[in-house]
């Protein structure tokens, strides 16, 4: 099948079965992605002419209203016959850039129970520009990859620094905390994603900004940037976790309040113990207990699925603007996410 990119006048072929992204990815386009889950909206496009099938249902990156306006998600769509859409290509040079690189982890530092700091050294020839938002693909071989923020800023210097989430079982992350992971060599592939251009269309609005455990990675780049330019906002830090041993990122929050004393700091904890004195309860409820109206922020919100649904579903009725509202959303890896509906699939 032939999709035909009205804008640009480029078109490329999707094969039955693959994603429209994989399939303008194979053809060397450049086309912004987040999740590739169908949760971010990131891959957002237009349909103007054909028709596409989601085989996993209706992502939950679209509503209603966005669905009928012809709004379509190219990291689930499937095409059903010849397309025509509307998207925008990546242009610009630091977006373009990506690149496949070996690496090494130069240091590690343990942020909490199941949070690691991963320093990743690129090799002294290799240069690495990226964007405040962005993020990075581990290689594993055999198609198989996974995604990781960058938490440091793009000025910071010769080092990358991941945080990293132990997920029961996973392939990639649990041997890291099963032996020390100093030293390790790994390939890895970026920047990829969005960049976030804090305030470029409103630099006076203050910026809010909800993390959710390991989301918070990519807003401590976003932050760190903002600041370290002199880029003077009134700032607003949620910081979601289940309890105290969790919020693994309160020296980073710490050097943060150094550059802005005003940034303000919201920690909320859903499991505290009894002698927890902060916020409790789920993150986006308390954003929402503070704020009656969203609509003068700019909002940035990262982390698991459930809180970008949580955040997509509530924060709009409180009139934030979705085009200046921004969701990263920490998915399954594609296979993790294939192995996963397949089990299910067998049980039902
Ligand atoms: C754009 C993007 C950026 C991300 N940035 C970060 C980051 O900065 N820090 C971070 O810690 N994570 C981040 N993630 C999530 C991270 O990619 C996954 O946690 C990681 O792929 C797990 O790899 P694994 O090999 O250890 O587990 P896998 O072997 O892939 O999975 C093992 C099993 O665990 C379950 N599982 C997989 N992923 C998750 C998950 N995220 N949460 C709960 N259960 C899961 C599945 O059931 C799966 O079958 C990001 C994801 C995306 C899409």
């Amino acid at each position: 099948m032939r999709v035909s990119l009205v804008k640009s006048e480029r078109s490329f072929s999707a094969a039955e079965g693959q994603s429209l992204l994989e399939a303008a990815a194979a053809a060397g386009l450049r086309i912004a992605q987040g999740c590739r889950g169908g949760s971010c909206g990131a891959c957002g496009a237009r349909l103007l002419r054909g028709e596409i099938e989601y085989p996993h249902g209706p992502p939950l990156g679209l509503s209603a209203e966005d669905r009928a306006a012809g709004r379509i998600l190219l990291c689930q769509a499937r095409a059903r016959s010849d397309l025509e859409i509307e998207v925008d290509e990546l242009r610009r040079p630091e977006e373009v850039i990506v690149k496949r690189l070996p690496c090494r982890i130069e240091r590690v530092q343990r942020l909490a129970h199941d949070v690691l700091a991963l320093y990743l050294k690129l090799p002294s020839a290799e240069t690495f520009a990226f964007r405040p938002g962005q993020y990075l693909d581990v290689i594993l071989g055999e198609g198989r990859r996974r995604s990781f923020s960058i938490a440091s800023a793009p000025h910071d210097g010769a080092l990358i620094e991941l945080h990293v989430r132990r997920v029961e079982g996973g392939e990639f992350t649990a041997p890291l905390f099963a032996a020390d992971p100093h030293k390790r060599l790994l390939t890895i592939e970026g920047p990829l994603g969005r960049s976030y251009e804090a305030g470029a269309k409103t630099p006076q609005a203050p910026l809010l900004c909800v993390a959710g455990g390991t989301g918070y990675a990519p807003i401590n780049a976003i932050l760190r940037d903002l600041l370290e330019r002199g880029r003077r906002r009134d700032l607003h830090l949620y910081f979601g976790a289940r309890t105290r041993a969790d919020l693994y990122a309160e020296a980073h929050v710490h050097a943060l309040r150094l550059l802005d004393p005003t940034l303000a700091y919201v920690p909320v904890l859903s499991e505290p113990s009894p002698d927890w004195a902060g916020r409790r309860g789920l993150v986006h409820e308390a954003v929402l207990a503070d704020h009656e109206r969203l609509d003068r922020f700019d909002v940035y919100v990262c982390g698991p699925p459930g809180l970008i649904e949580a955040a997509r579903r509530t924060f709009a009725a409180r009139g934030a603007d979705p085009s200046r509202i921004f969701f990263d959303s920490f998915d399954y890896a594609p296979d993790a996410l294939a192995r996963q509906r397949s089990s299910a699939s067998t049980r039902d």
